[in-house]
């Protein structure tokens, strides 16, 4: 590797701490993310052959770390180094801009977007405060990979502060048509194009969101783009498409530990019914939960002969839920799943069993496997991992994933159903047709998806982009 040691730059640092009666314990968090850089430092360490080199982590210092007050925190693999920031511009940076107005606007629900000039402030002035934090972390000849909409005018703070860093960029959700980018005002879209442009590599989860983001270039910045290269007076930034992805093998080995066997068998004799549809989630309107429910609806009017015979076993995961809108698709789901479950249930069977709770990762993983259907259904997602999760666990080959053409993960997955979430006739079909599917077909699908995931895992993921950033800052070295 060319470069010394990887910093990465995240909202949200690698582990969250807790205190036990032995002391401060550090856990790690288990995301794709954080598996992917782990294995980059594995290999990392055996190009350097010494041991495998610690990665520097640069986020938000939350309650648990804010409490020890401490300017930096070291595991095995980690040294975290935290962004301490006031209450006040915490919220606004985060809860305001992010998550209550880029969050909605990028996920094309402009009307839950709120604009206000003190969210864009704060936004500013978090970015900054990770630009104090990387100054000081940086030397020379390191890597800084930034990541995600929280933090997109890092990459120009930096190239501002240390000329010839070198800095890739990764945006995590959907990048939208200029059409909603324009909705912004004029001086916030020109400083968040402009931004991101500070970084040697900007990647995206699909084609799709390349070309938008290309085309907000050209509106915003009217900069010249040859292919996925924009051009600058004194340097070339590349913008490239990188689908994330899971680590196939330990949700691959996982499904078959004894645990996961147990529960899922525990999983199937409680449930009782021939077929299972599940879902996962977080709480969020860009998930589509109640358009799925309209469908699973539509499938039940329409199929009388599998009343009795199915179940949905619908999780929705704990997330905002202090937010209005969020509170709000909260009512809205327990109320449909009430109405559903009087409307068709029986004293014996519940066609819905909806919990709103975390699972472990043993339930997880015997929730993917005890299940005949996923039904996936966001109305946007910029990936969506727990359909690429699905597929990694059935190494039975059987299962069907219904998937909104409007998630990331569908332009990789042609073997799913795809459907268009909120057409219910359609998503009831799709049921229809994975509930009455012959093993034959479900395992031709599923093995194509399983081979692919296999080869497009997210350590293809992360070695794809770092490449990429290594060949476009090697290629300005030799224009000079
Ligand atoms: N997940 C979780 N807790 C749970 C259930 C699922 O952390 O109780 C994980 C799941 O394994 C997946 C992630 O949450 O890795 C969801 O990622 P996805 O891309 O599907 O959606 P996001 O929540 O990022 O919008």
């Amino acid at each position: 590797n060319p470069y010394n040691r990887l910093l990465i730059v995240a909202n949200r640092l690698p582990f969250s701490a807790k205190q036990t009666a032995e002391g401060t314990e550090l856990i790690q968090s288990a995301g794709g993310l954080v598996s992917a850089v782990l294995s980059m430092a594995e290999q990392m360490g055996q190009s350097a052959s010494d041991q495998t080199p610690k990665i520097h982590w640069i986020g938000y210092a939350d309650a648990s770390v804010r409490e020890l007050g401490a300017t930096a925190l070291e595991n095995d693999n980690f040294v975290a180094h935290p962004v301490y920031m006031d209450d006040t511009t915490y919220k606004e940076y985060y809860e305001g801009f992010c998550n209550d107005l880029i969050w909605p606007l990028f996920h094309y629900f402009p009307s839950f977007a709120s604009f206000q000039d003190s969210y864009f402030e704060r936004y500013q002035q978090a970015n900054g405060l990770f630009l104090e934090k990387v100054r000081e972390i940086a030397r020379p000849g390191d890597l800084i990979w930034i990541h995600d909409f929280q933090l997109m005018l890092l990459p120009d703070l930096v190239r501002q502060a240390i000329p010839d860093a070198l800095i890739g960029y990764f945006f995590h959700i959907p990048f939208p048509t200029y059409e909603i980018v324009k909705l912004l005002p004029r001086t916030w879209r020109q400083a968040l194009v402009n931004g991101l442009l500070g970084a040697n590599v900007i990647g995206f989860h699909t084609a799709d969101y390349v070309q938008h983001f290309l085309q907000s270039v050209t509106e915003v910045l009217s900069l010249p783009i040859l292919g996925h290269r924009i051009v600058l007076p004194d340097r070339s930034v590349i913008a490239g498409d990188f689908p994330i992805s899971v680590d196939f093998n330990k949700f691959n080995m996982g499904a078959r530990t004894s645990a996961v066997l147990d529960t899922r068998n525990r999983f199937r004799d409680e449930l009782r019914t021939p077929k299972i549809i599940f879902s996962v989630d977080r709480l969020d309107y860009a998930k589509g939960i109640t358009y799925r429910l309209q469908g699973y609806e539509r499938f039940l009017v329409q199929n009388p002969e599998w009343h009795n015979k199915i179940t949905f076993v619908m999780t929705v995961v704990p997330s905002r839920d202090q937010i209005p809108h969020y509170q709000e698709i909260k009512r809205e789901i327990e109320e449909t799943v009430g109405r559903l479950n009087g409307l068709f249930g029986t004293i014996g069977w519940r066609p819905i069993v909806y919990s709103y709770m975390s699972l472990s990762f043993t339930e997880l993983l015997a929730l993917y496997t005890a299940c005949d259907v996923a039904l996936i259904t966001p109305i946007r997602d910029g990936m969506n991992l727990v359909c690429k999760e699905f597929i990694a666990t059935r190494s039975d080959d059987q299962g069907v994933l219904i998937l909104s053409e409007f998630a990331g993960a569908a332009q990789e997955l042609n073997d799913a159903l795809l459907i268009n979430p909120t057409d219910t006739q359609e998503v009831a079909d799709a049921i229809q047709q994975a509930v009455s599917m012959p093993a034959a077909e479900q395992a031709e699908r599923m093995q194509v998806m399983r081979r692919h995931i296999q080869n497009h895992n997210v350590f293809r993921w992360s070695h794809q982009f770092l490449t990429v950033l290594d060949e476009n800052t090697t290629l300005k070295t030799s224009i000079e």
